[in-house]
């Protein structure tokens, strides 16, 4: 046999979270398609510091990895849910928006099934070679046994997503202290030893952990502070019809618009994805209201249309002092906080070595890769080989591209692509309203 390094493959993946893991598993079945997947975690394991029990998808469970493409593909939720026997319960259930920790536990069922999927391998650079043939030399280094090997492969599958920003007066803090929601469970524990805990932020993520914070504060005796820059607490656009931009159909008209107008709209898109779930903010009043009978004061603080702009250790060295300013008012005011926890969000992660290919692909004045409407990145060199793509793509694609229900859609394209034939059906017309005349 073949050695794998010296194996041309069709298509190597950068990256194992859901946008790969799917299409690795649609792919499963594929057997004329040689392909593997890397990832420098140890495991399947989806925002791990944010699998806070009792949170939920944002998406119905048939956005899973498959079902949108094949529901009878047998990595489908469903197919999972029979496997562990559990389908009464969830029949009882009635729900469509799963766990969170049970997408997880759903993913990393898939993942332990497929071949194709090597965890503990970091991609460290990507070359486009031109010798006999036309390739791409991928580096890719084992963290188990600490060896760098080179694979080739005719093209490329990008699904590296996205990291979390921490802004700059954030940085430099011990980070037991001062830290990103995504670290927020490994941390829980000290926040149950603190005198005072501040969650700065309000996205879903900021609400779920002031939410799961809110829970313990009286059992825990700390003072529990939520702070926002925003001028509230502003609720996700849930409603049917604004779903309807997570949608093929949408993702096509965005995609056709000029640059400029891409990036005025998409600017103003951000209830559609960045607020807070109402059932989390009803859940957060509930608590609040409970705890607010009987009692003069509590112990928590809703603070909006304020700034944290710096946060300095305490001199007696006993938490922080965070300065804020209230935009609307023009005021400077302090806060004090033992822990501080920053929830201000992610930023899609395209590797430093996607730009060793700064001649081979097409970038635009604001150095981000331009996209094909077909999921692949522009290149100025005439070959056939193709880097597809699922991350840093809502310049070009829209406010869908981090969605989970788009997906197995921009799974679909990509297959059909890669095989040149119509493997998976596309639809003619996903939505009822019209984005275009
Ligand atoms: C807390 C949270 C909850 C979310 N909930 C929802 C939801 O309910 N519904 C929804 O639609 N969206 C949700 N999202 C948004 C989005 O769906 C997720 O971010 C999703 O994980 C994106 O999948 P992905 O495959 O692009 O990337 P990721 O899940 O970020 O995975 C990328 C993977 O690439 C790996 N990687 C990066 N570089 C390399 C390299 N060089 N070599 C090897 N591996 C590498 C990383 O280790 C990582 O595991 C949520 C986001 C967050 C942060």
């Amino acid at each position: 046999m073949m050695d794998q390094q010296e194996k041309m493959h069709d298509l190597i993946g950068v990256g194992i979270g859901p946008f790969n893991l799917s299409l690795s598993a649609l792919l499963d079945e594929i057997e004329d398609v040689s392909k593997v997947f890397f990832e420098q975690k140890e495991q399947f394991n989806w925002h791990p510091g944010m699998l806070i029990e009792g949170t939920k998808m944002q998406v119905p469970f048939i956005a899973d990895l498959v079902t949108m493409a094949d529901p009878t593909n047998k990595y489908s939720f469903l197919n999972y849910i029979s496997k562990n026997d559990r389908m009464y319960q969830f029949y009882f259930l009635q729900r469509l928006d799963i766990p969170r920790r049970e997408y997880n536990d759903y993913c990393q069922w898939v993942a332990n099934q497929l071949e194709s999927c090597r965890f503990n391998h970091r991609v460290t650079d990507i070359r486009h070679i031109k010798d006999n043939g036309e390739y791409f030399e991928v580096a890719v280094h084992d963290l188990a046994k600490d060896e760098t090997s080179v694979y080739r492969a005719r093209n490329l599958v990008m699904g590296t997503g996205s990291v979390p920003v921490m802004p700059k007066s954030f940085r430099g803090l011990p980070k037991q202290d001062v830290f990103h929601t995504a670290d927020f469970l490994p941390n829980q524990e000290r926040c149950r030893a603190a005198n005072s805990v501040t969650v700065v932020g309000s996205g879903q993520s900021a609400a779920e952990t002031f939410r799961e914070l809110l829970k313990e504060q009286r059992d825990c005796g700390f003072r529990l502070d939520w702070i926002t820059r925003s001028a509230g607490f502003a609720s996700m656009e849930e409603s049917k019809l604004s779903l309807e931009h997570f949608s093929p159909d949408y993702v096509n008209y965005f995609y056709q618009l000029p640059q400029h107008q891409k990036e005025e709209i998409f600017a103003n898109q951000g209830l559609y994805y960045k607020g807070i779930s109402n059932h989390t903010i009803n859940d957060i009043y509930n608590l609040l209201y409970e705890y607010s009978i009987g009692q003069e004061e509590l112990q928590v603080g809703l603070q909006v249309l304020s700034e944290v702009r710096d946060i300095q250790p305490k001199n007696e060295g006993n938490g922080y002092e965070l300065t804020c300013y209230h935009w609307q008012k023009k005021e400077e005011f302090t806060h004090e906080s033992d822990i501080v926890i920053a929830a201000t969000g992610y930023k899609p992660y395209v590797p430093d070595f996607v730009h060793h290919l700064e001649d081979f692909l097409e970038w635009d004045d604001d150095g981000r890769y331009k996209v094909t409407s077909d999921y692949r990145l522009k290149k100025q060199k005439t070959t056939e080989n193709e880097i597809y793509v699922h991350s840093g793509i809502s310049h070009t694609h829209g406010v869908g591209s981090t969605n989970l229900g788009l997906s197995v859609h921009r799974n679909k394209v990509i297959i059909n692509h890669l095989l040149g034939r119509e493997v998976y059906p596309l639809p003619k017309q996903s939505i009822f309203q019209s984005f275009t005349v």
